[in-house]
């Protein structure tokens, strides 16, 4: 057993032995009730199985919680999306869990999870899901689809200092729904929070326990004071907005990035991406090059399937803040 999967399997003994889910509710849950207001937040750790940094904090809160350390008067509801993935060190078992949340027919553990999941969800006022990247990251990052609460959250929450948007409305993936955004569509806050390179990490930990307690702390306000969350935003720095100005498609088993690209990595325009094999690939613009895929590959050097959709992104500042570009919604 590695220290890794030794390391996993303690957070979850710890998860088990203080969590209690609903009555009938998801296993790998915890519903506290504070009795006193009724803002229900929700935190997500591990929809994706090998994106374990947030479970430390998400252990952590709980303990805090149970020993009455940490407190909240409205309902909070912790899970964990996919320990049997995480157990593999996958990122999941049949289907990616982070794109089935809907009505779905065919009859996968993630299908099924999801299931679990959507009842949790539905009476969420926040959501923030935590991921991490594949590879390491040059900085921390929000990314979803613009909306008013979620910004004056996630700006309060101060979890990163940038936010990989795009306008509302634009399906994160025609006919797939992920979590954030099927809390979203309900009208309500719904976050990802990238924390770093997937793995247990220190900072990891500690951005999400922080993230955790801000969220505390403002939705007891919050409860009192319906402009608290607008006020605690403007305290905060107003984040740095972002949009994906290219996507390469992976079109070609042979096209490869060369060596070293990680999230964030500035390029310019016309810089040579490619590496010493397959075809020639340039930046088609200036920017941060955003989840550069290193897929494993055969002996002839070509991508195995299933290889990713996209080789990697680009991303550049967005000209003007989002309330002012794209409709409010
Ligand atoms: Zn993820």
């Amino acid at each position: 057993m590695t220290a890794h999967h030794e390391q996993l399997l303690s957070y979850l003994d710890r998860f088990s032995a203080v969590a209690s889910p609903e009555p009938g509710g998801y296993r790998w849950s915890h519903r506290h009730d504070g009795g006193r207001h009724d803002l229900h937040l929700v935190f997500g750790s591990m929809i994706h199985g090998d994106e374990v940094g947030s479970l430390p904090a998400v252990v952590e809160a709980l303990e805090l919680l149970s020993e009455d350390r940490l407190g909240f008067g409205g309902r909070i509801t912790f899970f964990v999306g996919n320990p049997e993935a995480g157990l593999q060190r996958q990122r999941f078992l049949e289907q990616d869990l982070n794109r089935m949340f809907m009505q779905r027919e065919e009859d996968a553990h993630e299908v099924r999870r999801a299931r679990q999941l959507m009842p949790i969800l539905d009476t969420a006022d926040l959501f923030v899901d935590f991921h991490q990247t594949i590879l390491a990251t040059r900085k921390p990052f929000y990314i979803c689809p613009w909306h008013r609460p979620g910004w004056l959250w996630a700006r309060a929450l101060a979890g990163a200092e940038h936010w990989v948007t795009r306008p509302p409305y634009q399906s994160f993936a025609s006919g797939l729904v992920c979590a954030d955004e099927y809390v979203r569509v309900q009208g309500k806050a719904g976050l990802t929070l990238e924390l770093g390179e997937q793995g247990f990490f220190p900072d990891a930990a500690a951005r999400a326990l922080r993230t955790i307690r801000r969220a505390l702390t403002l939705g007891d306000q919050l409860a009192e004071d319906p402009q608290a969350l607008q006020q605690q935003a403007e305290q905060q720095p107003e984040l740095v907005f972002l949009q994906t100005v290219h996507r390469e498609q992976f079109t070609d088993a042979e096209m490869s990035l060369r060596a070293g690209i990680i999230n964030f990595e500035a390029v310019n325009e016309g810089e040579l991406l490619s590496g010493c094999d397959g075809p020639e690939l340039r930046a088609p613009s200036s920017g941060d090059v955003l989840f550069p895929k290193y897929p494993p590959r055969d002996a002839k050097g070509r991508a195995l399937d299933p290889r990713p959709g996209e080789l990697y992104r680009i991303v550049q500042p967005l000209q003007g803040h989002p309330l002012d570009l794209w409709a409010e919604t």
